[in-house]
C-alpha cells in the first residue's frame, strides 16, 4: 500500500460523456461495446444488442490519469469489464482494482446514491477522490460524517466528461491532502466544479 490517495473512477459520465450533444467530441472516438450489465437488459437477438452500446472514449484520459499522484481503482457498473474493455482504449493498465458492488442500482430510501455506502466501505478509511456523474450533496454530507480521512467528491457532467479543470482540481487536492501528511486530517468533501 502506498501513501497515495485513491482515485475512484466511474466510466459512464467521466470517461464516457454519454450525454454529449455534439456528434463528435474533440479527442474522443466512438466504440460499440457489449458490457454484460447492459447486454443483460437488451432483448435477446435484438438489433440493439447486435450493434452494441455506443461509448465515446478519449485516449488522452489514461495518460493524464496515470500522471496524477493517486492510486487508481474502478468504481463503475462495468466492474471487471472496465479493465477488459475500457482500459485498453483510454490507455490505463488492465489490472486496476475494482469495487465489486453487492447490488447494482440498489434502491436507497434515504436518497443516497447506491454506490456511496459500498464505496466508503471499500475505501476503508483511506483518503480518496471520487469522480462520478451521479454524486449529490446528500452523498457529500454522508461521506463527511462517516469518513475520517480527506475525501473529494467530484461530480462530472455526463455531457462533458473529465476536462482540464477536473485534472487541475484533482492535482491540487492531492497536493493538499495526499500522502502521509494528509492522514488524520480533518474530513473534507470538495464541492463539485
Ligand atoms: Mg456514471
Amino acid at each position: 500500500m502506498t501513501d497515495r490517495p485513491l482515485l475512484l473512477l466511474d466510466v459512464d459520465g467521466p470517461l464516457n460523456p454519454y450525454a454529449a450533444r455534439l456528434p463528435r467530441l474533440r479527442g474522443y472516438t466512438a466504440h460499440r461495446l457489449r458490457p454484460s450489465n447492459w447486454s443483460s437488459r437488451q432483448a435477446p437477438g435484438s438489433r440493439r444488442l447486435r450493434r452494441g452500446l455506443k461509448v465515446v472514449l478519449n485516449p488522452a484520459h489514461g495518460p493524464r490519469l496515470r500522471a496524477l499522484p493517486f492510486e487508481l481503482a474502478w468504481a463503475t457498473t462495468w466492474m471487471h469489464e472496465a479493465n477488459e474493455m475500457i482500459a485498453p482504449v483510454v490507455g490505463l493498465p488492465s489490472d486496476l482494482p475494482v469495487i465489486e458492488w453487492p447490488e447494482l442500482f440498489a434502491k436507497n430510501d434515504d436518497g443516497l446514491y447506491w454506490k456511496t455506502r459500498p464505496l466508503l466501505e471499500w475505501a476503508a478509511g483511506r483518503p480518496f477522490a471520487w469522480v462520478d456523474d451521479m454524486i449529490t450533496r446528500r452523498d457529500e454530507t454522508y461521506v463527511a460524517a462517516r469518513h475520517d480521512a480527506p475525501a473529494l467528491l467530484l461530480r462530472i457532467h455526463p455531457r462533458r466528461g473529465l476536462r482540464e479543470a477536473d485534472f487541475l482540481t484533482l492535482t491540487r487536492w492531492a497536493e493538499e491532502h495526499g500522502g502521509a501528511a494528509g492522514r488524520g486530517g480533518a474530513p473534507s468533501s470538495g464541492s463539485a466544479a
